[in-house]
């Protein structure tokens, strides 16, 4: 769990919950030996300038070319997008989106939905100052939408919610990024041993 700034806290209760071990990661140093990184909803110039400072920049894109899942929520998507549309920040650019900042209003515009994934399922979510998605790439998945938007999307091991599934008790999407990961929760096992003959 990256923890340089913003809402990392609900990320390791839901974590907890699904019965995975997790960690805070505030050095380059913390990727060792993880199969998965979250970044969390927060500031994305803040957490931007973080990154850039501790070395992550450069890190991160190695890890992930050799299969370090990542996560974002949020600013995490902002920070994963590969073009920022009116802002010129520093991110990682990694998932073929174009975001825009903010756009659904201001922090008071800020509420909660539902999101369908593609089977129909539906995944309480809360959307606080969220970004928009405003182009794919040709890679890009959808998985859930809201309102006919694309708001959950994956690129191979690269998943990003603009809004925060960290906020409700939902935990499907958690669970579908340790999916991404190859880790398998205690929940999970139990789930798919009562699938078994
Ligand atoms: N609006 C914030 C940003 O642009 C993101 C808000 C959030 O993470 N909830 O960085």
């Amino acid at each position: 769990m990256l923890a340089l700034q913003g809402g990392f806290d609900p990320h390791l209760r839901a974590l907890d919950r699904l019965g995975v071990p997790s960690c805070k990661v505030l050095y380059v140093q913390d990727l060792e030996g993880i199969d998965g990184l979250i970044l969390p909803g927060g500031e994305s110039t803040t957490i931007g300038k973080m990154l850039a400072r501790f070395g992550f920049l450069e890190v991160i894109p190695q890890a992930v070319s050799r299969g370090l899942a990542l996560f974002g929520t949020c600013a995490g998507m902002i920070l994963l997008a590969r073009q920022i549309r009116h802002y010129d920040q520093v991110h990682l650019g990694l998932l073929d989106i174009e975001v825009e900042r903010n756009a659904y209003g201001p922090q008071v515009e800020s509420f909660e939905s539902s999101v369908r994934w593609r089977d129909g399922r539906t995944t309480p979510a809360v959307f606080i100052r969220a970004p928009i998605i405003r182009r794919l790439g040709p890679q890009v998945e959808v998985l859930a939408e809201q309102e006919g938007l694309p708001v959950l999307v994956r690129q191979d091991r690269i998943l990003a919610a603009s809004f925060h599934p960290e906020l409700t008790s939902d935990l499907s999407v958690h669970r579908y990024f340790l999916e991404l990961c190859g880790a398998d929760s205690q929940e999970t096992r139990r789930d798919s041993s009562s699938l078994q003959p």
